[in-house]
């Protein structure tokens, strides 16, 4: 018989796989304080459960778990980047940020991944497979633990496209909302997507209120096309009415992500192509230079580029931030350190 990954498990899961066993429904509400609030890594760290109910729960199920292996921590601003290898042999990266508004952590949803944006270095050794909710979880918990720091805010913008690992991403989501375990709000998570059309109109009607990024990068489809594959199945037109039913389904407005790369998409005719496509929809833009990898040739654009994008886009009407560059000395780009890994390995 295979065994349950008990983390991944939602509250009301667990409470049919405990009925199932016959166990009560409220020892429910208990193993989810262990493993999501006091985070246990061992079945016999839960004191206040039975030594029947452990037992069952010991054959039938098993605890997520993932051992740190690296920690870089930014001597600019405390970024600290994590990796971490999974049971399988397999790394991934989760990044812990601190902002004046609290701790932000930037996870991973999948090891790799296969949309080939050519910026990227998550994709250079293509997707390797999906994590599962309790691999989402862990990372955050981890990083909780090792930091001794309460977790405000989450970010599932990391290595992979959350979207392609749907079903576990809403798990996860629901895991870390619970009253019962984290209980982060709702608005304080952020899901990011390269612009998977069907799924963000399927993410729109499950009627949360979790932040939408669109990783766009680009103000028209032939520039898409040529940096990002996804743009062969999805024009910036589909895109944009997926984002205006998000936001008339949400009531949130939709985060538009924007790298610039020199002489690729920094133009102030760039600037305003975007501006024009972005018209009508309730958004701010992020733009944030790109970082520069080992993988490709793409330069970073000009900070004074970037800024004069940004106010063009602002005289245009659209509401825009520079994202500030967080930890920039410790292998920033999704996907470096964990590549980085491989070749020692190898
Ligand atoms: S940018 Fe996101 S979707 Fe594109 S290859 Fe990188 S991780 Fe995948």
């Amino acid at each position: 018989m295979e065994k349950i990954d008990l983390l991944s498990l939602t509250y009301e899961e667990l409470e049919n796989y405990l009925v199932e066993n016959a166990e009560k429904k409220f020892r429910a509400k208990q193993i989810f304080d262990w493993l999501h609030n006091k985070k246990v890594d061992d079945f016999d760290d839960m004191t206040n459960i039975s030594k029947e109910c452990l037992q069952k729960l010991k054959e039938t199920s098993y605890l997520t778990s993932m051992e740190l292996v690296k920690k870089q921590v930014s001597n600019i601003d405390e970024t600290t980047k994590y990796l971490f290898k999974l049971t399988d042999g397999n790394f991934i990266e989760s990044v812990f940020m601190k902002y004046k508004f609290g701790n932000s952590v930037c996870i991973s949803s999948q090891i790799g991944c296969h949309m080939g944006c050519s910026f990227c270095a998550s994709t250079v050794n293509g997707l390797v497979r999906n994590l599962t909710a309790g691999e989402m979880l862990k990372q955050i918990y981890i990083v909780e633990k090792d930091t001794n720091e309460r977790v405000s805010n989450v970010v599932i913008m990391g290595s992979g496209e959350p979207f392609e690992n749907y079903d576990n991403v809403i798990k996860f989501i629901k895991n870390i909302t619970n009253p019962n375990g984290l209980n982060i709000g709702q608005r304080h998570i952020s899901v990011s997507t390269c612009g998977l059309v069907d799924k963000i109109y399927k993410f729109a009607d499950e009627k949360t209120q979790v932040n939408l990024a669109i990783s766009l990068h680009a103000p028209n489809d032939d520039i898409r096309k040529q940096i990002m594959p996804i743009a062969k199945k999805y024009s910036i037109k589909e895109i944009m009415e997926a984002c205006k039913y998000y936001v008339k389904v949400s009531n949130r407005r939709v985060n538009i992500e924007y790298a610039m790369m020199q002489g690729v998409n920094d133009s102030l005719k760039d600037a305003r192509e975007l501006a024009h496509v972005l018209k009508g929809l309730l958004c701010y833009v992020n733009l944030i230079p790109v970082n520069e990898i080992a993988e490709n040739e793409y330069k970073k654009a000009n900070m004074s580029v970037v800024n004069n994008f940004a106010r063009e886009l602002d005289k245009c009407g659209i509401q825009t931030t520079v994202r500030r560059e967080l930890g920039s000395d410790i292998d920033a780009a999704c996907g470096q350190l964990r590549n980085k890994q491989m070749e020692e390995d190898r």
